[in-house]
């Protein structure tokens, strides 16, 4: 790879230059350079500096280009304009025809261009993927289920079967290209392929076009497709429906349909990978004393052990209450986070009970204790 030169260096001019000095610099350059005024064995050379020159002077000389180019250099030209792009709408024509030049002096320069991106007569074409965002609950995402979606896309036109024209009639050869499918472009003394604008680069011109779909050979239309959903599905998960996508074209299979998960949110629990959580209160006196309390999972209520002397915020693991493994691989967990709850109305006799409590719990937590310990 060569590393491109500044614009303004090649054409010898500064920054500040006005457009008529560029003209001006680029004109002269251009004659000294021009591959057929030069020697033979330096035809090469010449060419190279004469594609060169042509560059910073179609992008030095247009606007909007130049302003890309003095902000970000090369990079805001080359990753932005293909070399097409770069000398379209350039006005050679002017600088040389003050010189009296006839236009075939520059006529085979096209192939100094590269004459990249040619495309020959546009054949089938696959139509693009469509994707579809699917809101599922936590609920649905722990079994299998079917789902039934309607979705727009285009199909192939079922009248003309997508040939575009009226059953029955034939298409004709495009005149202005003569079914090649693409023009020369002529810009000032540059010339380009491009598709021919007449037949759209398919080379063929539709007189009789189907009523159906008024020449595409696709309609739009809403479908109705019913898609398997395996149990265990998350979050960016995507399934694929062949041939469900935008319709091809000139022939060319449909593209396909991505129907992505999205879970909705859940009111009680949050889900991490396969496993899922969430938080249940309890009472002070189950926390203190143990019990047995019902706890929710995604199959419905199961009853779990509290050990006694239980502290807020504790954690226990309720195995395989999680959700199906997408891809078969077992069960995630249940994990349940007990919430000792303060109670904040109490009738007298609970007054009375606790404040005992308190007493004997006083002995317990004495500064003899606890805070020795803290503050020795
Ligand atoms: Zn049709
Ligand atoms: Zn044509």
């Amino acid at each position: 790879m060569t590393i491109k030169r500044d614009y303004y260096e090649v054409l010898g001019v500064n920054k500040n230059a006005s457009a008529a000095q560029i003209k001006q610099a680029y004109r002269k350059l251009a004659l000294q350079y021009h591959p057929d005024r030069v020697a033979p064995d330096k035809k090469k050379e010449a060419e190279e500096k004469f594609k060169e020159i042509s560059e910073a002077y179609a992008v030095l000389t247009d606007t909007q280009k130049k302003t890309q180019y003095d902000q970000f250099g090369h990079a805001g030209i080359d990753g932005r304009y293909t070399s097409e792009d770069i000398f379209r709408g350039t006005d050679f024509k002017g600088v040389f025809e003050e010189f009296g030049f006839g236009k075939g002096i520059f006529g085979d320069l096209f192939d100094l261009f590269g004459g990249g991106g040619v495309r020959r007569k546009r054949g089938p074409v696959r139509g693009a993927d469509l994707e579809y965002i699917l809101d599922i609950s936590l609920e649905e995402a722990n079994k299998s289920l079917e789902k039934t979606i309607n979705i727009y896309h285009t199909i192939t036109c079922p009248l003309c079967h997508g040939d575009g024209a009226k059953p029955g009639t034939k298409k004709k050869t495009c005149a202005k290209c003569k079914g090649a499918g693409q023009v020369r472009y002529t810009q000032g003394f540059f010339s380009f392929a491009q598709p021919c604008p007449q037949c759209k680069g398919r080379g063929e011109i539709i007189e009789s076009p189907c009523p159906e779909c008024n020449g595409r050979g696709k309609v739009r239309k809403s479908s109705k497709i019913t898609i398997k959903i395996p149990a265990g599905v998350n979050t960016g998960n995507s399934i694929r429906v062949r041939g469900k996508g935008e319709a091809g074209e000139l022939g060319g299979p449909s593209g396909d349909l991505y129907v992505v998960i999205k879970l909705k949110p859940h009111s009680v629990f949050e889900r991490d990978g396969d496993d899922i959580y969430c938080n249940v209160p309890i009472s002070f006196a189950v926390a203190a004393l143990g019990g047995e309390i019902h706890v929710p999972t995604l199959d419905g209520k199961v009853k779990m052990k509290i050990p006694p002397g239980t502290e807020t915020n504790k954690t226990f693991r309720l195995g395989s209450k999680g959700v199906p493994n997408v891809h078969g691989r077992g069960r995630g967990d249940g994990f349940v986070t007990v919430i000792v709850q303060v109670p904040s109305k109490l009738t007298s006799k609970e007054k009375e009970l606790i404040r005992e409590l308190n007493l004997l719990d006083g002995e317990n937590l004495s500064d003899e204790g606890f805070l020795k310990k803290m503050f020795k």
